[in-house]
């Protein structure tokens, strides 16, 4: 059995898009931008923001931080987003998930222009990734399927299940299998039977944020895997899968800590780049 190092890898993606970053502003002469805004003070968002926002340095990318108040109106916060839009000095604008209940979610960051939604969340990126077309995909799928390429594991012809359907971790990624000719099933909380259907994976990924989830007689010997869950038990943090136990039977695991959650924010980096490369490259041809 072999861990699949998320963290290693993240570092060493980091380092790549350090000197990919460092290219493109050599080639357009002008800095990389990502906008982040936070509405309020959910102590979670905060974590993830600053370490967002210190990935950001580490690449030689500015990011401008926007800390809005609680109370901030839907109107307000689209006619920053609006403003942002058009903003030339940002390539990726970023609003930080959940936000307050007075905000209808998929209005602000439907307002997100495509070609700045680094998070891949908007309608016209989900779709563009639904019909297999180039597209700022979701971070933390993209991040997955990284991490199975990086460890020359195989996708064509793998059966593939995924554990939870959101629409930011398990309906994306069901897209990117598919793309990648596996044969893919998505399970939720109707699904019947599950435990017969995980025992068909070769690669089994879980995000459905419940600890203990998956456990060793849910798994085929020698399946790869991914546990994207995030729990707090006993003030410790762990995945959706009983680690020390599946551990014994599968080829390959990602822990938690340490897995696919430093992938995210590497996806998230690499996509800022992307979309920062994509318009000036498409500013170089209209002015050609
Ligand atoms: P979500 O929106 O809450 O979706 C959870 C999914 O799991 C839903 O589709 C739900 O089914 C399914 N589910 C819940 N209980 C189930 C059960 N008993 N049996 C079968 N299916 C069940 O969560 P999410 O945003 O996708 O996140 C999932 C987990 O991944 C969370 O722990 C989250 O913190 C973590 N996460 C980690 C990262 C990272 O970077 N590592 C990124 C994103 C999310 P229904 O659709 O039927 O309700």
């Amino acid at each position: 059995m072999q861990i699949i190092d998320g963290k290693l890898i993240s570092e060493t993606i980091r380092m790549e898009l350090k000197t990919a970053a460092g290219i493109a502003k050599g080639r357009y002469g002008k800095d990389i931008g990502l906008a982040v805004i936070l509405v309020g003070e959910n102590q979670a968002s905060k974590v993830y923001v600053k370490n967002k926002i210190s990935a950001c340095q580490q690449l030689g990318i500015v990011s401008r931080f926007y800390q809005l108040s609680e109370m901030i109106s839907q109107v307000e916060l689209i006619s920053l987003i609006d403003k942002l839009n058009v903003d030339d000095a940002i390539s990726g604008i970023l609003v930080q998930l959940p936000l307050p209940k007075h905000i209808l979610e998929a209005s602000v960051i439907d307002r997100i222009s495509p070609d700045k939604d680094v998070d891949g969340f908007t309608l016209v990126q989900a779709g563009r990734l639904l019909k297999g077309e180039q597209s700022l995909l979701p971070c933390t799928p993209k991040g997955i399927i990284e991490l199975l390429d990086r460890y020359n594991i195989e996708i064509s012809g793998a059966n593939v299940v995924i554990l939870g359907r959101s629409n930011i971790v398990g309906k994306p990624l069901f897209h990117l299998f598919l793309q990648r000719n596996a044969t893919v099933t998505i399970c939720h909380t109707k699904t019947r039977n599950i435990s017969d259907i995980t025992l068909t994976a070769d690669i089994l990924v879980s995000a459905v944020g419940r600890a203990h989830f998956v456990n060793a007689r849910m798994v085929k010997d020698g399946a790869v895997v991914i546990d994207v869950g995030i729990n707090h038990e006993n003030g410790k943090l762990i995945g959706d899968v009983e680690f020390d136990t599946v551990k014994e039977k599968c080829a390959y695991i990602t822990p938690v800590p340490g897995g696919v959650g430093p992938m995210t924010i590497a996806m998230l980096m690499s996509n800022t780049i992307e979309a920062y490369r994509r318009r000036h490259e498409n500013e170089c041809n209209l002015n050609s």
